[in-house]
């Protein structure tokens, strides 16, 4: 049950905040069926950029294109084109468990409503879901925890509740806004292998924004550099290693 894998597109992107500016002019085709990285100090552009690459806002100018076509109008109907994303900020309920925050992914995905979630008008599909979510709490490492309170977790525990809740959609492309902040190394390294397991079983698109320079060296194949809003570079990980521009930005300090 693979999606094709899908393209996504930013066409000379600009993002405005007020008299601020976060994007200027940001071109960026995100390649299929691979991990790519996006990375650059603070305050680059970089969560602007997945906000405007998953029509959370709209850009101020420029355009984004999905598999070539404009990007559809809503978040939901972005949901629907087969993105799934999470947050640099965690948004999960804390009061409900990790396997309950994980099947509202499955539900806000479109597959049994909100409503028919709540009112239990469907068990069949319900016991699918909950098939799903624990397969994909089994992917992230955390079904031991399925039934503990997203408020007891470590915070990089509960990014990778967050990730599990975006595989709930099927997505054929996955957007993950610093994953790996507040994980552990063997968390890291098997958040990492995640990752390519994504994209070589599953044949995801993966796009990663991460400071954890480790782990995105070790599995990206294509990494975008953004600098005080600007595309500062983009190649291959050796490409951008050994780009003057990026040392002397950020790889350097
Ligand atoms: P990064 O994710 O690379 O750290 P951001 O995209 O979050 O950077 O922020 C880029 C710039 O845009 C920053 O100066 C930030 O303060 C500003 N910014 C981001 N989101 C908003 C917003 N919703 N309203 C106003 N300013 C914002
Ligand atoms: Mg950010």
């Amino acid at each position: 049950q693979k999606r094709p894998a899908a393209s996504l597109e930013a066409d000379n992107v600009t993002k405005k905040f007020g008299g601020l500016t976060a994007l200027s002019e940001v071109s960026a085709a995100i390649p299929s069926g691979a991990i790519t990285g996006l990375i650059g100090p603070n305050g680059a552009g970089k969560s602007t950029l997945f906000n405007v690459l998953t029509h959370v806002f709209p850009a101020t100018s420029g355009s984004v294109t999905l598999n070539g076509k404009p990007l559809p109008l809503t978040s939901q109907e972005v949901v629907r084109q087969g993105i799934a994303r999470t947050f640099q900020h965690v948004q999960l309920v804390q009061e409900l468990d990790v396997l309950q925050n994980v099947l509202i992914g499955g539900y806000i995905n479109g597959k049994s409503g909100l409503f028919s979630a709540a009112f239990g008008l469907d068990k069949a599909e319900e016991a699918t879901l909950t098939r799903e979510a624990l397969i994909a709490l089994k992917r992230v490492g955390l079904l031991d925890v399925a039934h503990t309170k997203v408020s007891e977790l470590p915070l990089g525990s509960q990014r990778l509740v967050e990730v599990a809740r975006a595989l709930m959609a099927r997505p054929s492309l996955l957007l993950l806004d610093e994953p790996a902040a507040g994980l552990r190394a063997p968390e890291k390294e098997r958040l990492s292998r995640l990752l390519q397991s994504l994209r070589d079983e599953d044949g995801m698109t993966v796009l990663i924004v991460e400071h954890d320079m480790e782990l995105v060296m070790g599995c990206a194949d294509y990494l975008f550099v953004l600098n005080f809003g600007t595309l500062l570079a983009q190649g291959s990980p050796t490409e951008v290693q050994c780009n003057p521009d990026v040392i002397n930005a950020y790889l350097g300090t």
